[in-house]
Order: structure tokens, then sequence, then C-alpha cells
């Protein structure tokens, strides 16, 4: 066989594959994934990658093109995001690596200028889990502040009750990932600076979307580093960016407290290290395609892509207040709904698994901390016109008509109450297999079809012994060893 039909062949089988996915285009796989519906925005990423493909961004005196990308984008976000001629910036693979080094950062700023030795991250309850993974890798204690339950906001002074002499960082969302909700930037970055202490703001999925529905002239409560007191800021091009995945900005007050975060290491006998990021060798392929979607969409495109998603979202969100049975939490902030059910017998995981048979992906998120079971939806561009909102609407009020004649999804109370009391460190293999079994979750860590049923079992179970079982389920999916 040519090379050429070979590589046909393999390319074909890349597309088979990724035809058991959801789709990352046409606006209805409604997390995960961000479509601007514009035309040749995704082939001129994907091209741009491709030229980028070899470089390697480790070495910035061997590939030089990599600092004029990365310093063009950070100055276009510290332009939008209130920076001014101190901001500085990194370019990082994702929103969880910037929240990462937001935390690393702080704790070394924290230890060298205050020698703070046992540091703490404060945070409310609805920040994102990247944020706790920061403070287990990197040995912080989270001090884990609860949001209000009717309208999942953090109370500025209860945030400021957690600060103590030992807080590295306070953390707050722009919006929030779960709810869509704004925490109070001002009040909590004021108290975070009175008492010497930094403060990041979590605008992974909102920042972009917020800075140009700003420029939009719509009222944006303060959310960046025009805030006293906020001193770095995380945004994902990868999300509102419109751009290929691998693609997230975060920025500092200034050069000197970005400085912290940063490794250096010149004592092997291999090349001099000095790393602004957790990667070592790391891709241009996803910084060229942000600089090339930058340079497209531009500001004034944008602009016009957050009037759109704003419309659609309160078009949503008034549209599935009207549904029976449903109801939205939070008054929605930014583009994002988190859709519960008020009837008992309509039960939203249910929902989810018969509105996705119809094409529609809607992100469950169970219920955990006072928040109730509710579906989450990232509005995108390319949901944002009347005919889509409609679609989804239509099919949103179908679903909850079939969920209710099903009936919610049920566990075995005995079940439930046998797993609470079992101690999450000391399971053994025999009581997660069982478990997963009684989740309906195969030993090849397959999922079923409808997922309600697996939802409805996890939820009922202790967080900590969720957190037990996922790492089985993955562990079951990704086999070691030959075939
Ligand atoms: C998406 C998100 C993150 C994490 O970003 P990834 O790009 O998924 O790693 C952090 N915070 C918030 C608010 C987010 O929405």
């Amino acid at each position: 066989m040519g090379t050429e039909a070979a590589d046909r062949r393999i390319l074909g089988r890349l597309s088979a594959l990724r035809a058991g996915d959801l789709p990352v285009r046409g606006g209805r796989t409604m997390a995960y994934v961000y479509d601007s519906g514009l035309d040749g925005v995704e082939e001129l990423a994907s091209e741009a990658a491709a030229r980028f493909a070899g470089v390697n961004g480790l070495d910035m005196t061997a590939f030089p093109s990599v600092v004029t990308l990365e310093n063009d984008i950070v100055a276009r976000a510290a332009r939008l995001l209130g920076g001014d001629g101190h901001t500085a910036g990194t370019f990082t693979s994702g929103g969880t690596e910037s929240c990462l080094l937001a935390v690393l950062t702080a704790r070394e700023q924290a230890r060298r200028t205050r020698g703070v030795t046992a540091p703490e991250l404060v945070l409310p309850s609805t920040a994102h889990a990247a944020f706790h993974k920061a403070a287990k890798l990197f040995g912080l204690t989270p001090v884990v502040v609860p949001v209000d339950p009717d309208t999942y906001q953090v109370s500025a002074g209860a945030m400021a009750a957690a600060i103590t002499e030992d807080t590295a960082l306070v953390v707050v969302s722009a919006p929030s990932y779960a709810h869509g909700v704004i925490d109070p930037v001002s009040e909590v970055a004021g108290e975070a600076a009175r008492r010497g202490v930094l403060c990041h703001v979590d605008a992974c999925i909102g920042g972009w979307y917020l800075g140009h529905l700003r420029l939009a002239g719509r009222e944006v409560r303060p959310f960046d580093l025009a805030v006293p007191g906020v001193t770095s800021l995380s945004v994902d091009l990868h999300k509102y960016g419109y751009t290929a995945k691998g693609a997230s900005v975060l920025l500092f007050r200034d050069a000197e407290l970005r400085r912290h975060g940063w490794f250096a290491y010149a004592s092997w006998p291999g090349y001099p290290v000095v790393n602004a990021t957790l990667q070592g060798t790391k891709p241009a392929g996803p910084l060229a395609a942000a600089w090339a979607v930058l340079e497209r969409i531009g500001t004034d495109g944008y602009i016009a892509l957050s009037a759109r998603v704003h419309r659609a979202t309160t078009a949503l969100a008034e549209g599935i207040g009207r549904i029976d049975g449903l109801r939205v939490l939070a008054r929605p902030e930014a583009s994002l709904l988190a859709v519960a059910s008020d009837d008992p017998g309509v039960d939203p995981f249910v929902v989810a698994d018969e509105i996705r048979s119809e094409g529609w992906y809607l992100q469950p998120q169970p219920a955990v901390a006072g928040s109730p079971a509710n579906l989450h939806l990232t509005v995108t561009a390319a949901v944002a016109d009347e005919e889509t909102v409609r679609l989804l609407l239509d099919a949103l009020g179908g679903a909850v008509a079939r969920a209710r004649e099903l009936g919610p999804a049920r566990v075995d109370p005995a079940l439930a109450e046998a797993a609470a009391l079992l101690d999450p460190e000391l399971v053994g293999p025999e009581e997660i297999a069982l478990a997963l079994e009684l989740a309906g979750i195969g030993a090849d860590g397959a999922l079923p079809e409808r997922m309600a049923p697996v939802l409805a079992v996890l939820q009922s179970l202790p967080p900590r012994l969720t957190e037990r079982l996922l790492p089985e389920v993955i562990g079951r999916l990704y086999r070691t060893g030959a075939p």
C-alpha cells in the first residue's frame, strides 16, 4: 500500500473514532466545547497550529517566534481586563494550569515576603476544583467559605473573616462555573489588600466574554485587574476566545509578582532550565492557533459574539423559567445557566438523558453542599440565533414532559444508608467493585447509555467515597498491559 493510501486509512480510522464523540461544533454540546459559529475560524486555528506543531516553546532563544506571539496575546488580554503599564502575564495550557500557577506564585510570594510556612487558600465553596488540586499539589490548606444557598453568592464579610496571617491567596470567581455567579470582587479584593494578602480572580470562563460584553455597552460588575486589590487573573482563550484547546492567560499585577512562580535550574549537566509554566517541552501549536483566532475575530468580532451570547442567555433563562417543572438557579450574570427541577417528579438527570437522545448535551451537576441536582448550560455563539434557542427550548419542554412520565431515577435507600457508613479511606476492592456494579458501570469502565441511574447513585454517596470511586472507573477504562 502506498503512503498516501495508508495515510487516508489512518485518518479514516481517526474520523471513525471521532464519530462516537459529542460534536464540537453546532452549539448543541453545551459544555466542554465552544463554537463561535463563524466560518473558517476552526480551519484557521488548525492551519496555524500545524505550522507551529514542531516548535518547542521550552527554549525561547531557539524559537523567538513564541515570544512575539505570547507578548501579543498577553498584551491583548491585559488591555481588555484592566491591566496597566505594569501588568505582566503568561500563556498557559489551560485554565487549570493558570489556576495552579496563581496558587504556586502566591505560596512562594507569601513564603518569601511574609515568612508564611503553613499557607492557606481562602475560597468560596463554588470556586473551581482546580484550586483544590493546586492546594493538594502545592501543600496549602483550603479554607472553604460557604455561599448563600439561594443566590450562590459568597459574602464578602465571610471571606474577610476567613483571612488569617497564614493566608497566601484569596480566590474569587467571575463567574463561578457551576452557577454563573460573579463573586463580590471589589469588596473581597479590597479587604485582601488591606490585610496585605494577594487576591486572584478566576475569570477562566467569563473573562473574555464579560470583558467584551462591557465593551458592547452592557453593565458588568467590576471584576478585573482594574479593581484595587486584585493581584492576578486567569482567562481562558479556549473558552470564549473560541480558539483551539490548550490556551489560557494568567495575568499578574506586575512582573515582580509573576517571577515568584518561575522555576530556574542550572545545577544539572543538561541545558539551563527556566520555566514560567508547569510544562517542559511546550507545544507552540495552541499559542499560534490562539494568536491567529484573536487576530481573525478581533475586538469588534468578540463584541458582537458577546452581545449575541448575552441575548441568547437571557432568552434561554426566560424560556426555561416558563417550562413547568424547571427553574434557573441563581440570576445568570454571565453566559452560564444552572437549571434545576422544582417538581420532585422531574429528575434533571432524566431530562439530560432524554434531551441527549435528541442530540443536545446538557451537563449534569450532582447535588452537593446545598446546591441541588441541576443541568449546566454553557451558552456559546453557535447556539445564539433565535431559531436555535427556540429549538432548544422546545426540546427541553419535550424532555421534561417525558422525564415526568418516566419518573426520577431511584436509589435503593438501604444501599445509600450502607454507603454512608463506609469509611472512604478503608473501602477495599470488593466494596468498590460492588459499588460500581450497583451504579451500572461495567468491569471495563463502560458507562451505560442512560446516565441518570449512575448519577443518582453517585449523588447518594458521600463526596469522599465518590472521590475514591471515580479513579477506579478511569482505571478500568485505561487498561495497562499488552492486549
Ligand atoms: C474551565 C474553568 C477552569 C479550568 O479550566 P480548564 O481549561 O478546564 O483547565 C477554572 N475555572 C473556571 C471558572 C472554569 O470555568
